[in-house]
């Protein structure tokens, strides 16, 4: 589920010149609370990576058992049908480069920043050796949401404890330290990716997550899916216009691993 889809403010409220467009990686791993968290967050970018040769991961935090208004629907079939929703987005988004789509299966709404999930994303990192990790900001104001926080948490202690040798030697895996993190929903953006030639294919993978249609992106027809599309569009307009650019989205760069 997507929190915060309308209305991130746009990068430099403080004056502060951002940066712009990284060269594409040679390999990238989202990590996201739920199915659908990382295109939301960054399908742009990823799609744009890809098509550069990068290689995109995803690891996915929960099982996505929360991700329905059907009081009655059937809890493990839509947790299948969301695994295979989220493995056909990545595929969407990265092409021939698609990576690996791994997943936590924390159950939905109760996933933690512990140490045992943490030397369990960071055994991920460990394995995948991705250039750039991108997550949710877990340090977003007013964010309601635990999983976002947990999984921002994650994201970040997870690198720390991959970065470090002496962190879970019982991985027995080489340490392996990433580039960059960029945060997505960031509360002090400070990076801009240009998406303009790929938000076709944001919304392409974005619409691959079904099960989501009716809970998260309110388009139970296809005059609801049009208008949903329609806000990605805006959205992302609207983040770009303040750059001159026809499409961003906008990170927090973290680049002191
Ligand atoms: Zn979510």
């Amino acid at each position: 589920m997507a929190e915060n889809e309308p209305g991130q403010p746009p990068v430099s409220d403080d004056g502060t010149a951002p940066s712009y467009d990284l060269p594409a990686p040679a390999s990238a791993l989202a990590i996201g609370a739920h199915p659908d968290d990382v295109e939301f967050g960054c399908g742009g970018v990823l799609a744009k990576w890809a098509a550069a040769g990068c290689v995109i991961h995803h690891l996915v935090c929960t099982d996505g058992s929360k991700g329905t208004w059907d009081v009655n629907a059937d809890l493990p079939s839509l947790i299948a049908q969301r695994r295979r929703e989220q493995r056909e987005a990545a595929r969407r988004l990265g092409g021939e480069r698609a990576g690996e789509v791994r997943f936590l299966d924390r159950v939905d709404g109760e996933l933690d920043s512990d140490l045992a999930t943490r030397s369990e994303v960071a055994r991920v990192i460990r394995e995948l050796r991705p250039e750039i990790v991108l997550g949710h900001d877990p340090w977003k104001r007013y964010r309601l949401h635990p999983d976002h926080r947990h999984a921002g948490f994650l994201a970040c202690d997870g690198i720390v404890a991959a970065r470090d040798p002496h962190f879970f030697p019982e991985h027995e895996l080489q340490h392996h330290r990433p580039s960059m993190l960029l945060l997505w929903e960031a509360d002090a953006p400070d990076h801009v990716e240009d998406v303009s030639a790929v938000v076709d294919r944001k919304l392409d993978a974005l619409e691959a997550h079904e099960s989501q249609f009716e809970s998260t992106m309110k388009a139970v027809d296809d005059d609801e899916l049009e208008a949903f599309r329609a806000r990605v569009r805006q959205r992302l307009a609207d983040l770009g216009r303040p750059h001159g650019l026809a499409a961003a989205e906008v990170f927090k760069l973290v680049d002191r691993l």
